[in-house]
This record gives structure tokens, sequence and C-alpha cells, in this order.
């Protein structure tokens, strides 16, 4: 074991083709210029290019390197909040323009994958919410009536309910999401990037951002082999994000998920275990979800430590987890483990910034990234194109440090098993 490579991530054995993409190896000028290469950058570049802009992007590592090619996959559309929670903190305005972008966002993310002919093992069949305690129950029921008085058709789900969508007696209430679902996010990722490519992006990969300066009225960023000079910037780096833009990665908690694969169940077993390939995510401070890939494994994760699947026994609670949501499980195979960071913000809600003319920043899903990162990209290309701010689904906020950040980043790795323990304590005395 070790940091998670390319061979741990089990996306890498089953992903569609890679794009072809260079190094920047010159000094070229572009339109728009996109640092980071995951589902927000590539997203973006589709809608840019196609509005006729000569879109560059810049990956440090390879097209999906980040949460992109490590990530679940689930397509959960909704946040954590009420509408009425959201208006408080937004203002009624954004916060409706907010709730109805938020709705159609699973619908978008699927159109986009039928559009581009993305080939990414689509499946729209809808996404379990379960609660772990009585709390959450309170919570889960609060958030489904809330969201279905503004057009939402969630359905609240008894023990038996939940067990027969699931196949886990884990859960005593859930609610389930008819639109949510999943796909393989690297194969999605790299199907956006291939689309980019098509409408006339370049794409370059291997190529770092090193610095970026103003240049006139342009911005000028260096990777170690050359420069692109535009007039817009977008940075699309979330929990990967470096020292390039000052304070950009002390707006959020650098957290990490793990997850794991099993080997193909049996069609037995996959007749009882989220028949109809529905996905699980419950409520959990570590979170557990589930999900198959298109051979029947089922893909396992929670909240990790570092890098290292393995640190602070993450592998063992992520093995803890499978048994508790799927007994049935226990003896089965584990082909892979890896683990990927997240960019979680203390609302955990995305951020769109605008720190200087010319600049923005889209990121912060805080694990709700799937289809989020679409409805980020389309507001940023909407925002470049001119589009009043009024008119966004997400506000443009400052770039505001998240104080003792220092501090956070060091007790972060401790949160796993911290969290684990909260959420029993809370399955014990405040059971569903
Ligand atoms: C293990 C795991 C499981 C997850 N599960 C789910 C899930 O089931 N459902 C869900 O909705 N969300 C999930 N998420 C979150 C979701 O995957 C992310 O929110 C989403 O992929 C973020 O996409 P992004 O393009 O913004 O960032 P990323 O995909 O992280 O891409 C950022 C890219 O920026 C590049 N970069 C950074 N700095 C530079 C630089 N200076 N120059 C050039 N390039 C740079 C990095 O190399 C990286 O490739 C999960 C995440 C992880 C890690």
């Amino acid at each position: 074991m070790g940091v998670t490579t390319e061979a741990d991530i089990h996306w890498h054995r089953t992903a569609g083709e890679a794009p072809v993409c260079a190094k920047l190896q010159d000094d070229i000028k572009a339109d728009v210029v996109i640092v980071g290469g995951g589902l927000t950058g590539t997203r973006t570049a589709i809608g840019l290019a196609e509005s006729g802009a000569k879109v560059v992007l810049l990956e440090a590592q390879r097209i999906g390197y980040g949460a992109s090619g490590r990530s679940g996959g689930q397509c959960n559309p909704m946040w954590r909040a009420t509408p009425d929670d959201l208006a408080k903190r937004l203002g009624g305005a954004c916060a409706e323009r907010l709730v109805e972008t938020t709705i159609g966002s699973a619908d978008a993310l699927f159109a986009d994958i039928e559009k581009y002919a993305v080939d990414c093992d689509p499946q729209q069949n809808g996404w379990v919410q379960a609660a772990h305690c009585g709390a959450s129950r309170n919570n889960l029921e609060r958030l489904a009536q809330a969201w279905n008085a503004v057009g939402t058709k969630i359905e609240r789900l008894d023990r038996p309910g939940t067990e027969n969508r699931t196949g886990s007696k884990a859960y005593g209430f859930s609610l389930f999401h008819p639109n949510g679902g999943h796909v393989h996010p690297l194969s999605m990722t790299r199907g956006f990037a291939r689309a980019a490519i098509r409408l006339g992006a370049e794409l370059y990969d291997r190529s770092p951002v090193q610095a970026m300066s103003r240049d006139g009225n342009k911005w000028r960023l260096t990777t170690p082999e050359g420069s692109v000079t535009a007039e817009q910037v977008i940075l699309s780096t979330n929990g990967y994000t470096d020292n390039l833009w000052p304070n950009l990665k002390r707006t959020f908690f650098p957290m990490v998920s793990v997850s794991l694969a099993t080997a193909p169940l049996s069609d037995n077993l996959r007749k009882t275990i989220l028949p109809n390939s529905v996905t699980i995510a419950d409520t959990r401070r570590a979170i557990y979800y589930s999900r198959y890939d298109r051979d029947g494994r089922l893909v396992f994760g929670c909240i990790g430590s570092t890098e290292d699947a393995a640190t602070l026994g993450g592998v063992q609670r992520l093995k803890r987890g499978l048994r508790t949501v799927f007994p049935q499980l226990a003896d089965t195979e584990i082909e892979a483990t890896w683990a990927g960071r997240i960019a979680v913000t203390p609302e955990m809600m995305p951020h769109l910034h605008q720190p200087a003319p010319g600049v923005l920043a889209g990121l912060g899903y805080s694990g709700r990234g799937i289809a989020m990162t679409s409805v980020m990209a389309r507001t940023m290309v909407q925002k470049v194109l001119g589009a009043a701010d009024d008119t966004l689904p997400f506000p443009i906020s400052p770039i505001q440090p998240i104080p003792m950040h220092w501090a956070a980043r060091k007790v972060i790795p401790l949160g796993a098993p911290a969290m684990t323990l909260r959420d029993q304590i809370d399955t014990l005395f405040d059971p569903t």
C-alpha cells in the first residue's frame, strides 16, 4: 500500500479510451485558459468551445487524474440544505435560481451524456439516501418535505421499503430520489474531454501551471515548457488546488474519500443487493455509499484519512462499512482500494469566486460533484459569455480563507476514525 496510483484505481481498468493530449511546449494565445482537467474543466471547455471561443485547457497530470477519475460516480442531485435554508443564506432570488437548477441537474447531466455521445455506462435508476440514526431521519423527512414542496418527487421509504430497494437491513428510513443515478466517472471525464476537443478546444496534459501574472489586460500562465496568454482564466482544480492563486486552497477542508471495488457479484446477489442498479448513500458523517459498475462489481466508499487508502485503518473501515450495510458480502473478494481528495467547504456547498478581473474559480463540491460540476461549468460559461451576476445560480463570493486552516489540515487525517466513532454512537443510542 502507499499513495494511490492509477494502477490502484478500479476505474482505470474499465475506462473508455483516454483522449490524446500533448504537453504544452510553446507560447500560445487563447480567449480562455482553463486550469484543471477534471469534470469541471472539461465540461467548461465544451461550453466555451461551443460558443466559438478559442479554449485551452491545462492539466498537471492526465485528464481525470483528480477526483473525477477516482469518484464513486453517483449522481446525487440534491443539497444537504432545504430551499428555505438556501434562501436565508443566499437571498430569495439567487436561492430560487439554484433550486430550479438543482432540480434539473440530474436530467441535464444525462442529457449532456447523450448529446455529446459520452460512453460512460450511465444509469439513471434512482438514489436511496438512508438515515443512519433517528436525528438524521428527522433531517431527511424535513428535506423531502421542503424539496417536494418546490417540485421534486422524493419518496419516503420505511424499513421494509428501504430493504426492498437496497437489500440492506441497516436502515429504518430512507428517501428515494428517482432521478439520481450513476456513471463511470473516469469515462465521463475522458468523454467530456474528447467532446471538447471535437468542438475545437486544445487540451494539454502533463502541463502544470506554475505561475500566472498580469500581462496588459490579459493573463499569462506558465508551465515548465510553455505559456498561454488569455483574457479569461478559469480555475477548476478543486481538492487538488495548489498555491497558484493566493489563499484559494484555504477556502475548503482538503478531505479524502476512500473506495473499494469487490469482485463481480453473482446474479443471485445482484437480484437483492441494489436491485435495478440503484445507488445508496447514507447520512453518516463518514458517509457510506455504494453502486455497481457495469460488470456487477460493487463499489463502496467512505471517508478516509490520506491519499494512502490504508492510513489509520482506512481499508479496514471500508470493509467494516461494507459488512455493516451488506453483511451478505462479508466474504466477497475485494479487487481494488484507492483514495482521492474532496474539497469540503464550511457550508458544504460549492463556491464561485471572481478574485480579479478575468479570473473565475469554481470549486468545493463537498463530495457532491458528479452533477454539480456540470452546473458550475455551465454557470462559468454563462458568466464568461456576459451573463449578469444576478442571473447565475451560484452567487459570486469573495475568497475567504478558513481561520486556522493550517491546524485543520493537520487534524483532518484523524477526522475519519473520529467521525466513524460518532456515527457508531448515533446508531447505538438513537436508532432509526
Ligand atoms: C473517492 C471519491 C469518491 C467520490 N464520490 C462521489 C460521488 O459518488 N458522487 C459525487 O457527486 N461526487 C463524488 N466525489 C466528488 C467528485 O468526484 C468531485 O467533486 C469532482 O470530480 C470534482 O471535479 P473537478 O473537475 O472540480 O476536480 P478534479 O477532478 O479533482 O480535477 C482537478 C484537476 O486539477 C488539476 N490541477 C491542480 N492544480 C493544477 C495546476 N496548477 N495546473 C494544472 N492542473 C492542475 C489536478 O491534477 C486535477 O486533475 C467523490 C470524490 C472522490 C475523491
